[in-house]
């Protein structure tokens, strides 16, 4: 096996003996097996073939996103092979349209465009705006593809057809020399097709030479100048595609001689079918319909019988260990209602509330509200980079399971012990309790947020990584985007929270209204304690309607 081209470099594109398999159990899946072809500066090839006949994977490839097993691309200087990598300089060479658009679809159609320059765009101006320079020809060619009037409305509010030609004209801002274009026009009219092809052809877009799968022969007729056909992972055609279409038509020239007996190959008679422009019916009788499946074969009474005893010995299990569970804390409802008595004694007590303490009560209300906006302002801080390096999906291992355990420890640590030790540390008052406040809510905060990360949609990712963006612009424009949202949202919900738990803090001396609760129900004074816990309430329920309500706006 080589991984140095034993070709004359001076084509756009040399493939050649590639495979990819991917590692899909026990067997594998092998996509592409031996594809050779070298494609021409300028040429336009389009890529047809059946669905899971390869060929995205062999875009994947071109663009560096899947190493092959065997065999090697050669893209100017660069070559990609099972242990060459390119490194991020190929994306001012090389771009790709993804089937499934690859926008991030919390930025708008310009920003979306505007990312298609990270790969000469470099430092930490790129994290915060992008140039005027790139802004002027987002919107030209934004303009050009008829979206002057989305340009800053979010990609994930635009249609199928609006988000395929933002990740058009974001190819055009990259002007990579080969542009690679995974069924550019499955969403576009026939006039967007051929605006945006026009674009791409232009000297200005920096590239004429284009390889783009399409849907078959009669795009390809219409679109491109030469087809190369992909049949489970390997060509069966390469040519012009008007003489695809009629030799496979005419059958007089099939893409293998034919057998002796007269039939067609498999890959060809599948092409056929498959490709055939409208009104150029290939009805071969030699090409046979695949069987129809048989209806499977209903499960029967002993299914239903095996379903059914399955659920009893569960429910019985579960019934066993909620039996065992209250035997142990020896739960008894009849101990509630034998001594209803006391419960209304302790409700008697507190009405009607004292009024008078008001004043006093909401004054320490403003300390804990204050509390728990610094402590979960601080600990929004400290839990996001614990969070960015928990994160399954961005982080490297080692960093994972360091971070994870920080954040368990802080998390297992009761509030009201971190107050408690903060109050040996500093002393009574706020301060310890916004302290335990942050150490407390920072563990949660960040589960929540890695589990926000890793939740998030990888497209996106692979889309910037083919534009050249860096890890950290990766991590601005993509990672950042889509977690900010469900981020707000859990920290209103951690700030709400935080009020609840300041309120307890106050009875280990760290401030707030829990010193005023804990004291009036120390001093038997029920009705005292009353006007806090209703001005508590008050004071929750409104900032959770108010929350609720942002979070919902966030979200949208
Ligand atoms: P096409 O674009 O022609 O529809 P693909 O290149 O996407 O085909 O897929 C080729 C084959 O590889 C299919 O059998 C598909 O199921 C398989 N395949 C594609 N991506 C993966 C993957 N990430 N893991 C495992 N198998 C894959
Ligand atoms: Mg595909």
């Amino acid at each position: 096996m080589s991984t140095s081209p034993a070709f004359p470099v001076n084509n756009a594109l040399e493939v050649h003996d590639l495979h990819v398999n991917y590692d899909d159990g026990a067997e594998g899946v092998h996509a592409l097996r031996g594809v050779n072809f070298s494609i021409a500066p300028g040429e336009k090839v389009a890529i047809i073939g059946r669905s899971g006949s390869g060929k995205s994977s062999l875009l994947r490839v071109l663009a560096g996103l899947v190493a092959p097993e065997r065999g090697h691309v050669q893209i100017g200087d660069h070559l990609i092979g099972p242990d060459r990598h390119p490194g991020r300089s190929i994306y001012s060479d090389v771009g790709l349209v993804f089937q499934d658009y690859g926008l991030v679809p919390q930025l708008t159609a310009m920003q979306n465009v505007m990312c298609g320059r990270f790969h000469d765009r470099h430092g930490l101006a790129s994290l915060g705006n992008f140039p005027a320079d790139d802004r002027r020809r987002a919107r030209q060619l934004l303009t050009e593809l008829g979206l002057n009037e989305r340009l800053h409305t979010r990609a994930s509010k635009l249609s199928g057809g609006e988000q395929q030609r933002v990740a058009i004209a974001r190819l055009l801002l990259q002007k990579p020399r080969l542009m690679l274009l995974d069924e550019p026009v499955s969403s576009l009219d026939v006039h967007w097709t051929k605006q945006a092809l026009e674009l791409m052809s232009q000297p200005e877009s920096g590239s004429s030479t284009l390889v783009m799968v399409l849907h078959d022969l009669s795009m390809a007729r219409r679109f491109a100048d030469r087809v190369i056909c992909l049949h489970d992972g390997q060509i069966v055609f390469d040519g012009d595609p008007e003489a695809a279409c009629c030799r496979l038509e005419a059958e007089s020239c099939p893409l293998e001689p034919p057998a002796a007996d007269g039939t067609i190959d498999e890959p060809a008679a599948a092409f056929v079918s498959s490709t055939c422009p409208e009104g150029r019916e290939c009805a071969d009788p030699r090409i046979a319909s695949s069987p129809t499946p048989s209806e499977p074969i209903a499960d029967g009474v002993g299914g239903l019988w095996g379903k059914t005893s399955f659920y009893v010995t569960v429910a019985l299990l579960a019934l066993v260990l909620y039996v065992w569970a209250a035997m142990g804390v020896e739960f008894s409802v009849t101990r509630i209602f034998s001594n209803l008595e006391h419960a209304v004694d302790f409700g008697e007590r507190m009405f009607p509330p004292d009024f008078a303490v008001t004043a006093t009560v909401a004054s320490s209300l403003i300390e804990t509200i204050q509390m728990a906006l610094i402590g979960t302002s601080l600990a929004a801080i400290v839990s996001l980079p614990l969070a960015v390096l928990a994160a399954r999906n961005i982080s490297a291992r080692p960093l994972q399971a360091g971070a994870r355990l920080i954040l368990n420890g802080l998390r297992t640590i009761p509030s009201i012990i971190w107050g408690l030790f903060f109050v040996a540390i500093v002393g009574l008052g706020p301060f310890p309790g916004i302290l335990a406040l942050t150490f407390y809510a920072s563990g949660y905060l960040g589960k929540f947020y890695y589990e926000g990360i890793e939740s998030i949609d990888m497209g996106p990712l692979n889309s910037l990584r083919t534009v050249g963006a860096s890890p950290i612009q990766r991590f601005r424009w993509g990672v950042f985007p889509q977690v900010l949202p469900l981020m707000l949202g859990y920290t209103l919900y951690m700030f709400e929270y935080n009020i609840r738990a300041a309120s307890i803090l106050g009875i280990v001396g760290a401030g707030g209204i829990g010193f005023y609760l804990y004291t009036y129900i120390n001093n038997f004074q029920y009705d005292r304690a009353a006007t806090a816990l209703l001005l508590l309430l008050v004071v929750v329920t409104v900032i959770d309607s108010l929350s609720s309500r942002l979070r919902a706006r966030l979200m949208d």
